[in-house]
């Protein structure tokens, strides 16, 4: 049987085999958490407690400051440590507030868990949907983290027509998606109802990857007797789940470039986003707990967790029974598009979705030799950029040759490099030139201004 795809792609070894039957375990809560106040895509969100303050578990700890913004809630019923730059898992450290679990003294009463009234899913107004969600804190489970109420407040005119539930999870490792459709395929259908009525949309599409049949079994069930909800079934290959990528897999159109998947009438959301909104509406959740896969062969048991926004990686490791003699890499994300971490003192965010650890074996570096002209990098590049033309102009510092060539629009996907004979790091120079242009293009509009 042939599955939809889109042009292009790779196959790296999915490795699901890890954790795919690991069920969802909620772990305890940490000793500590640092709660950055950067988690979304956007302006960071301004504090609202002091040191010394004590917060209630699910209390807003700092508010959304502007549009593109969410606010953080605190984890635990804690004590505020510090208020201060802390390591982030992007690499650069970043504002954070530091809370420590509560400890009273005598006489001195926890504050009770502050939380936000159900709504009943059947009656619940746009308005309300939208708020909840707001309220709540909840950003994009699939890697960018972008504020999802923006995403179900779309601009006056804009005609969507489809909702696509991103389920591919395509990133070898990671099993998160998976286990949420075969242990929650009921609230996701519901989280994904209320996304359509908040859009005043019709028509639901769940993309699911092949190689994930139990989940493909378990949505099928879900959506049998929903009247406007399908699930389409996608063939495994990487990456899928990008945006550009699933939508023409699933409905053929071609989103234009530096445009946004509105433009051909549709709003994706991720499989944990949907279950996010159904637990904020219906129970009343805020974003205080991230649903992730930790895994690879550089850990000791491999587990699909529930974890306190704010834990340190390195707690979260400890839990899955710590790093094995050969760990050599752990990274936070997936292999292909995550970031490999120096400091695991660094904190889950709320759309953390896995911690890949990975062995000397699998890091082994291969010698870079030069370019072979083999033009693998750009069959399989699926937004029909050269990468080979463009790592090397970035190479050169060739910066409006790489732009007119369209550095920007690449998605550092990292399909090129995974097929590069040569073993060039690709990527790594795509990912400078983008830079550079960027930094060109805004200097460009600023002596313009
Ligand atoms: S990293 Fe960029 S250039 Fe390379 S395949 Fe992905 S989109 Fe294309
Ligand atoms: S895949 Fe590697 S060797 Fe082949 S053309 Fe691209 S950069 Fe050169």
């Amino acid at each position: 049987m042939k599955f939809k795809t889109f042009p292009g792609g790779v196959h790296p070894p999915e490795e699901k085999e890890l954790s795919e039957h690991c069920a969802f375990e909620r772990m305890p809560a940490p000793s500590m958490v640092i709660i950055p106040l950067s988690q979304h895509l956007g302006k960071e969100a301004k504090p609202l407690v002091a040191k010394r303050a004590v917060v209630a578990e699910g209390q807003v700890v700092a508010e959304a400051d502007g549009f593109i913004s969410a606010p953080v809630h605190s984890p635990i019923t804690g004590t505020v440590k510090s208020i201060g730059r802390e390591s982030h898992s992007s690499g650069y450290s970043k504002d954070a507030i530091t809370i420590v679990p509560f400890e009273p003294k005598e006489g001195e009463d926890a504050p009770a868990p502050v939380t936000l009234p159900p709504l009943d899913p059947a009656t619940v107004s746009v308005e309300d949907i939208r708020s909840r969600v707001k309220e709540a804190g909840i950003v994009g489970q699939g890697g960018a983290a972008f504020p999802t109420f923006v995403k179900l407040t779309p601009p006056e005119g804009k005609a969507i027509e489809t909702v696509i539930l991103n389920g591919c999870e395509c990133e070898p490792y990671l099993t998160r998606d998976d286990r949420f459709m075969i242990e929650r395929p009921d609230d996701i259908v519901a989280g994904l109802r209320l996304i359509m009525r908040a859009l005043g949309v019709h028509k639901g599409v769940i993309g699911i990857e092949q190689n994930k049949p139990q989940s493909i079994a378990s949505m099928e069930r879900a959506v049998a007797s929903e009247e406007g909800i399908s699930i389409c079934t996608l063939q495994t290959k990487y990456p899928q789940g990008a945006e550009k990528m699933l939508i023409k897999a699933v409905n053929g159109r071609v989103v234009p470039v530096g445009k946004l998947p509105l433009e051909v009438g549709v709003v994706i959301q991720n499989i944990g986003t949907a279950t996010a909104i159904y637990d904020a509406v219906v129970k009343g959740e805020v974003s205080i707990t991230a649903a992730l896969t930790v895994t690879g062969r550089g850990i000791h048991t491999p587990k699909n967790l529930i974890v306190p926004v704010g834990t340190s990686l390195s707690e979260v490791i400890a839990y899955c029974g710590g790093l094995t003699d050969n760990a050599a890499k752990v990274v936070v994300g997936g292999p292909m598009m995550g970031v490999a971490q120096h400091d695991l003192n660094a904190p889950i965010m709320k759309a953390t979705s896995g911690i890949v650890v990975l062995t000397r074996e699998d890091v082994r570096r291969q010698e870079e030799t030069a370019c072979l002209r083999c033009g693998k990098c750009i069959d399989v590049c699926p937004l029909h950029l050269m990468p080979t033309r463009l790592a090397r102009l970035s190479e050169l510092n060739m910066l409006d040759e790489a732009e007119r060539l369209g550095i920007t629009v690449c998605m550092e996907c990292g399909s090129c490099a995974f097929t590069c004979p040569a073993n060039i790091p690709l990527v790594q120079w795509l990912r400078l030139g983008k830079q550079r242009v960027m930094q060109q293009q805004r200097s460009r509009k600023s002596s313009a201004a």
